[in-house]
């Protein structure tokens, strides 16, 4: 895996005597790139283990999640199948065409049976549906994926703020659990409400040198306005990194503007993770009429 770090170059960081970084883990993978890759290596090598023919996972309709679970899942051999929630509509959408490209069966569930998604007599049902399978949460977070995103950061990343988007807090847990003592971690959720994110990241790490920040989900889970496109636009016009508009746009946006507003302590030293997401960009083009960015 290639991975590089770009310093972003901007007269206002210039200004704030700081520096900006940007981890491009979202090049690890042409297609289905970022942290869904992280978050599923042990889990596959898990579900080999444990001799699985079968993976079964749960995701919304646009979830990169899906589309990597099932992209990995045709490569390492294992038959895949979606559980999405909501209804099905006539026009499959990028995501789910993508999908099913990569051989996954794709299966929908309204939004109440949807919330059952770890009820084990539900699974227990699932189970007798499809037969045995290994079976990944919404998200792909679990214990296996922590150690997974642990392995985003190295030894060279020695910066004083790691920032992170936040979805299921799974990505963050791993980087949280891989930093030094005196780094600190902010993460930047995706989402509005908190949905037990403080519980779920003290659960996967036990420590404190992080801090949520919550005021650039821009009204919620795939809430978009003008100003986060035209930023999302200009960044990659300026920058040549394209960002997607649910999770990487959000955080920078947080990121650059915690800096104008003097967040950050002069000569800080500030690395960014791109957790990729570039393919839910083609559903929000489409969606919206737009042309954000598609490739990294
Ligand atoms: C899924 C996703 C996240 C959130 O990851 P969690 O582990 O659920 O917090 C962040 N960025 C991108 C691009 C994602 O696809």
């Amino acid at each position: 895996m290639k991975i590089d770090t770009q310093e972003i170059i901007l007269p206002l960081l210039k200004s704030k005597n700081i520096r900006l970084f940007i981890k491009r883990i979202d090049q690890n993978h042409d297609i289905v790139s970022g942290n869904k890759l992280y978050k599923l290596k042990y889990n596959f090598i898990e579900a080999k283990n444990q001799n699985a023919k079968i993976i079964l996972t749960f995701g919304g309709a646009y979830s990169n999640h899906i589309a990597a679970t099932a992209y990995f899942a045709k490569e390492h051999g294992f038959k895949s199948i979606g559980i999405i929630r909501g209804e099905q509509y006539s026009n499959l959408n990028p995501t789910i065409k993508f999908a099913k490209c990569q051989g996954m069966e794709i299966h929908y569930l309204n939004r109440s049976d949807y919330r059952l998604k770890e009820n084990l007599f539900f699974l227990k049902k699932l189970h007798k549906k499809f037969g045995k399978f290994y079976l990944i949460p919404e998200g792909g977070t679990n214990n296996l994926a922590i150690k997974g995103t642990a392995e985003i950061l190295d030894s060279n990343d020695i910066h004083d703020y790691i920032c992170c988007p936040v979805g299921t807090g799974g990505t963050i847990s791993g980087v949280i659990n891989s930093v030094g003592q005196n780094q600190m971690v902010l993460g930047f959720p995706a989402t509005k409400g908190d949905f037990g994110l403080k519980e779920s990241i003290l659960y996967w790490t036990g420590k404190a040198n992080y801090e949520l920040i919550s005021d650039y989900h821009f009204g919620g889970y795939a809430k978009i306005n003008n100003q986060l496109i035209d930023f999302i636009k200009e960044f990659n016009l300026l920058q040549k990194v394209p960002l997607d508009a649910i999770y990487t746009g959000k955080m920078m946006f947080g990121v650059i503007d915690l800096i104008i507003k003097d967040q950050f302590p002069v000569n800080s030293s500030i690395l960014a993770i791109h957790t990729g997401g570039l393919q839910g960009n083609i559903g929000v083009n489409e969606r919206f009429g737009l042309s954000l960015p598609i490739n990294n």
